[in-house]
């Protein structure tokens, strides 16, 4: 079962003088199970990209497949069932939050879904939990009255709440200070090992790829330019230069330490790798 887009192309304002071509014939396929990064520029169209996977953007040309299913027949009841197998979380989703209550906000989605009110109240506490908020301690407060990273928790639990199965988040940690980053991370992590939800994040943050992903999409100008496994994508130093990203932080230690003379075998792009290699290198006898 997978996410297969087929040669998507999106324009905006079309036929004006602003026409801009955000997508420009994008083909890739996400498997279920995957950890699947989407890195680029600003204006590279990611978050373009994001949204022809629920569509809620319709594509100009092309087509999104969901588990053998084309979301783009609007009508559809295979089409509407596909597209329920996707949860968003958009940029900034505690914007999106409305209702009086923590508890209201998260059962929104599900009541939507049409299930009872007790497995609703299941799904809600299931998904406080999951986020580590409190559920008797929060459920009545109103999100307004929350931090910023509790409020990112509310919202990101309304999506959990649907059990998904792939869940599609779009620079999930903008905004946040070190340690709330580190803790939503974990989440996104632990849904994706524990519960086994696909996960596609959109980031332009190499070093939470290189620790994350199991595969990597450069976009730029509206252009998919690799589609690979970590290893292989940071090894193409131009397309990630030309798409205006930078190596993840170890790539660029290992590379100083290389430069300087310690004779490194293989580049590292993650801690771990980082430290064995360095380990292995001083094993050698390699750093006079
Ligand atoms: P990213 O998420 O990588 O920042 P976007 O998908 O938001 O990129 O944007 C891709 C391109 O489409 C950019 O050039 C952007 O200016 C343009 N664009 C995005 N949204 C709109 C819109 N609503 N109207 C017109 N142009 C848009």
């Amino acid at each position: 079962m997978s996410i297969i887009l087929d040669k998507i192309k999106y324009v905006y304002m079309p036929r004006t003088p602003y026409e801009k071509v955000a997508l420009n014939d994008v083909s890739f396929t996400i498997e279920e199970g995957e950890f699947v990064a989407i890195a680029g520029h600003t204006g590279s169209g990611k978050s373009t990209l994001m949204q022809q996977l629920n569509g809620l953007l319709q594509p100009f040309a092309g087509t999104v497949e969901v588990d053998g299913v084309n979301i783009n027949k609007a009508k559809s009841k295979e089409a509407i069932a596909a597209r329920r197998k996707i949860g968003m979380v958009f940029q900034y989703p505690e914007q999106q939050l409305f209702e009086e209550t923590v508890y209201a906000d998260i059962a929104f989605g599900p009541k939507n879904y049409g299930l009872t009110p007790e497995e609703i109240e299941t799904r809600v506490k299931e998904a406080m939990d999951f986020v580590e908020l409190d559920y008797s301690l929060y459920k009545d407060k109103s999100p307004f009255a929350l931090s910023g990273g509790q409020m990112r928790r509310v919202a990101m639990a309304g999506i959990i709440a649907l059990k998904p199965k792939y869940l599609v988040l779009d620079e999930p940690t903008a905004g946040l200070d070190p340690q709330m980053k580190r803790t939503i991370l974990t989440k996104i992590k632990q849904l994706h090992t524990k519960e086994g939800t696909t996960i596609v994040m959109v980031s332009h943050n190499m070093d939470d790829i290189a620790e994350l992903a199991d595969k990597v999409a450069i976009m730029n100008q509206g252009n998919m330019k690799i589609f690979d496994k970590p290893e292989v994508v940071f090894n193409h130093r131009d397309i990630i230069t030309q798409a205006g990203l930078l190596e993840p932080e170890v790539m660029q230690l290992m590379d100083t330490l290389k430069a300087a003379g310690v004779p490194i075998s293989k580049i590292a792009s993650t801690k771990e790798a980082a430290f064995k290699e360095i380990l292995a290198t001083l094993k050698r006898g390699g750093v006079d």
